[in-house]
């Protein structure tokens, strides 16, 4: 199963991602996380990327469609993954149209989340609060005000993305507004039409 998880900043692109893990065994392939890692590990990457992350802008495509290019053939991704934030641009979804095909692989699903924007907020807050309160690191972005440079980012950059998909037959929208299990089960139901699309 190969997917993409789309959806703004805030939509619980990660919690759903971490569920589709346990469900079908593959990896979760966030983009936010390992650019994240390369900043803390300051590697000629993370040292680009720290500014550009910190102000809730986009990094190159450049950058990510190489960390992903790599990261796809590692052995754990021979059967399939799930991209979180990635791709985010057009130019980054014609990227990972070229690097499947060059592969000979094909995305089974790209799974839309759709939240409305003032909960968005709400959620950054509490994920930031959250992870204080585990005693883990808060993430520099995860405030209103960056947050609303993340936001027109994503209304500028990747909901053209939905259209892309749409086209394509491969969009799947989730009312990602209910309770996380329900949530959960519509991305379930959605992907079994999917794979009886595929069958
Ligand atoms: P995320 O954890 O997905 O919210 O990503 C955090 C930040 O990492 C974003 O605000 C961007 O600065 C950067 N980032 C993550 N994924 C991408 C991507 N696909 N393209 C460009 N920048 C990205």
């Amino acid at each position: 199963m190969r997917l993409i998880l789309l959806g703004p900043p805030g939509a619980g692109k990660g919690t759903q991602a971490q569920r589709l893990v346990e469900t079908y065994g593959i990896p979760q392939l966030s983009t936010g996380d390992m650019l994240r890692a390369a900043v803390a590990a300051k590697t000629p990457v993370g040292l680009k990327a720290k500014a550009v992350m910190d102000a809730g802008e986009l990094v190159s495509d450049a950058i990510v469609n190489a960390i992903v290019a790599e990261r796809i053939d590692q052995p754990d991704c021979a059967s399939g993954f799930i991209l979180d934030g990635y791709p985010r641009t057009l130019p980054q979804a014609d990227a990972v149209e070229a690097m499947l095909a060059e592969r000979r692989i094909a995305l089974d699903a790209v799974v839309e989340l759709v939240v409305d924007d003032k909960a968005l907020v709400g959620r950054i807050v509490k994920r930031a609060e959250d992870a204080k309160a585990a005693g883990q690191p808060v993430r520099k972005d995860d405030n209103p005000e960056v947050f609303e440079e993340r936001l027109r980012e994503y209304y500028k950059k990747t909901a053209p993305l939905t259209g892309y998909y749409y086209a394509k037959g491969l969009l799947k929208t989730v009312d990602g507004m209910t309770p996380i299990d329900a949530v959960t089960k519509q991305i379930g139901e959605r992907l079994k039409s999917a794979s009886r699309a595929l069958a």
